[in-house]
């Protein structure tokens, strides 16, 4: 099949591409910055701009690209990392819309949509989004898929929880204090907190794709959620360290601002399309996608 990829030089998007390549597929690369290697091509999603002509006959479209969300939330910070997602997937959106074999049209979205602190709820795909910054931003973002499901496409946004892999530069950051010892739960620990591993991420999107059955949004996440108390144990398990020093709230919230409701928050989503359409989890417990990030 043929995928043309935005956000490919991303953590995700590198890891997608790799995989794909490694099994014979074609992608195409878009790139903000000019061509560098074959297989790019230069596009600006902030002017919607994007080559129709030297899109070929894709399969499918994914959408990786979107800025940095571990950065601090300032106002103007906000208008990025909403544009950055809106305008990326609405550039696809028009593209796919007009090419005369209709493409599949994918974009990653966030678990955080659900809202800031959602208890002990499950939250399934048919759950309303929630209020604040973030489910506003995966509003609008899953929105822009609009005009290419108006074209008879078949489109999918992805709500993803934290990917797990030893190279994530979030998993760094996470797993950091444990590997120095000084690891713990998060504020009281009692929170969901929604993972998956970097395989189950990657057999998910190419599920969707090649799954006809799949549209609308689709959870990737542990079918088997965790608590971040859970999860701080299983990691310290994992890492051969203590779990010992829990990290209180109010120095999160001092230090990370509004993102650190993205780790406080407690958010117990189930992929529950997924597993209706018989997709099987490689590693669904916490344990096994830690096991699986940390070989
Ligand atoms: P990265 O930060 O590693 O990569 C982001 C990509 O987005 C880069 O390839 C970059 O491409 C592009 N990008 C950055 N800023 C902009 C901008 N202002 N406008 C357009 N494109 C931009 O992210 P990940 O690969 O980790 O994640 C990809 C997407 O998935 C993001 O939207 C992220 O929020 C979401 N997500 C990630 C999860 C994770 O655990 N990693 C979990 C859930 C959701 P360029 O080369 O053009 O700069």
């Amino acid at each position: 099949m043929k995928y043309v990829l935005a956000g490919a030089s991303g953590f995700l998007g590198t890891a997608l591409a790799r995989d794909l390549e490694a099994d014979g597929h074609e992608v195409l690369r878009l790139v903000r910055r000019g061509p560098t290697q074959p297989g790019e091509l230069r596009w600006d999603p902030a002017r919607g701009e994007l080559d129709l002509s030297a899109l070929g006959d894709p399969d499918v479209l994914v959408n990786l690209a979107g800025a940095n969300i571990g950065r601090p939330w300032t106002p103007s910070y906000k208008k990025v990392l909403r544009e950055s997602r809106v305008s990326t997937t609405a550039t696809l959106a028009a593209a796919a819309a007009q090419l005369e074999r209709r493409p599949v049209l994918i974009t990653q979205s966030g678990i955080g949509g659900y809202g800031l602190d959602c208890g002990d709820r499950i939250l399934t795909e048919d759950s309303e989004l929630g209020d604040g910054f973030l489910a506003d931003v995966v509003r609008l973002w899953e929105g822009a898929l609009e005009p290419a499901r108006a074209a008879g496409c078949r489109v999918a946004s992805l709500r993803t929880g934290v990917v797990l892999a030893r190279k994530a530069p979030a998993f760094q950051l996470l797993s950091l204090p444990f590997r120095l010892g000084v690891g713990g739960r998060f504020g009281s620990g009692t929170q969901y907190f929604p993972v998956v591993s970097l395989t189950d991420w990657l057999r998910a999107v190419r599920f969707v794709a090649e799954n006809d059955t799949l549209s609308g949004p689709v959870n990737v996440t542990l079918p088997n959620p965790v608590t971040n108390a859970e999860f701080a144990k299983h990691l310290a398990t994992a890492l051969h360290r203590p779990a010992l020093i829990p990290v209180p709230a109010f120095l999160m919230r001092a230090v990370l601002g509004e993102f650190a409701w993205e780790l406080l928050g407690s958010n117990r989503a189930l992929p529950t399309r997924l597993q209706s359409a018989n997709f099987t989890f490689h590693h669904p417990t916490a344990p096994t996608a830690l096991a699986a990030a940390l070989t």
